[in-house]
């Protein structure tokens, strides 16, 4: 009897590591993509502030989309769509795990909509961001015009994680990035992990805050940043605050 219990121990052991493996999927970057980030990270390092507004400015749209579907959406198909959440972005830094996370409940991303969103970049986007680029005048802060502005992240962080769940996928997604020629896309068993409560869907952008980018670890130079950005969002900015 003894004998036949550790092979069952060994094969369970062996199953659990490879579905954990089978889940996270690999894809390349678009070429343009990888370029984009090495020009951000390269040429807007006097720059770093601008990454909040960028991500702000992402949330923002996502919580505009919301509204939008919600307004639209015909009557009997709003189920996955709660109608008492208040659309609104929040921002959390965590000094202790040095991280940054930028919380929208707007509308999120389907597994789809995650890889080409986070992974593809319109060829003209980039083209006018290196033309930009070469005209030495043009003002590269603006980056949001170019359709680039998530990518951003990497100027304060060496790692991102963003976790979605769209109204449109049964499923929630984690992307995740190091700003190498990959990323990953895994789902994500519990979006209630991620969402603010009642919230049927959205997005969190999580910072790995890189080395040297540590000033950017602290509730009150977020808050200045966030006042400066603020008031051109129309939804409330909720920032947590660790020391009162
Ligand atoms: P832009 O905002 O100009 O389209 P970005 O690089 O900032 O360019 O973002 C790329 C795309 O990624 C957005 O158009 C959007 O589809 C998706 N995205 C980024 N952040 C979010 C978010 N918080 N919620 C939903 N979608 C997002
Ligand atoms: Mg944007």
């Amino acid at each position: 009897a003894v004998a036949s219990v550790a092979p069952r121990l060994v094969f369970s052991e062996f199953s659990l590591r490879m579905s954990a493996v089978d889940t996270a999927e690999t894809y390349e970057f678009q070429a343009e993509v990888s370029r984009v980030m090495d020009i951000i990270v390269n040429s807007l390092y006097s720059n770093t502030d601008i990454f909040l507004r960028e991500l702000v400015s992402n949330a923002s749209d996502a919580c505009d989309k919301k509204r939008f579907l919600k307004l639209t959406a015909k009557t009997g198909s709003e189920g996955s769509l709660s109608d008492t959440e208040e659309l609104a972005i929040r921002v959390r830094c965590d000094d202790k795990n040095r991280t940054i996370t930028i919380i929208d409940n707007g509308i999120g991303m389907t597994k789809s909509e995650l890889i080409n969103n986070l992974g593809k970049i319109a060829a003209s986007g980039t083209s006018k961001f290196v033309e930009a680029l070469k005209d030495g005048a043009a003002d590269l802060s603006l980056i949001g015009r170019f359709g680039v502005g998530f990518y951003s992240a990497f100027l304060v962080a060496d790692r991102v994680t963003v976790l979605t769940k769209s109204p449109n996928d049964q499923k929630a997604w984690r992307w995740e990035s190091e700003q190498t020629k990959n990323f990953t896309v895994t789902e994500e068993p519990d979006a209630s992990t991620f969402l603010p409560e009642n919230a049927s869907s959205g997005t969190s952008v999580t910072l790995h805050v890189k080395e040297g980018m540590e000033k950017y670890l602290n509730d009150y130079k977020l808050r200045q940043l966030l006042e400066l950005y603020s008031e051109f969002v129309s939804f409330p900015i909720y920032l947590w605050m660790s020391k009162i």
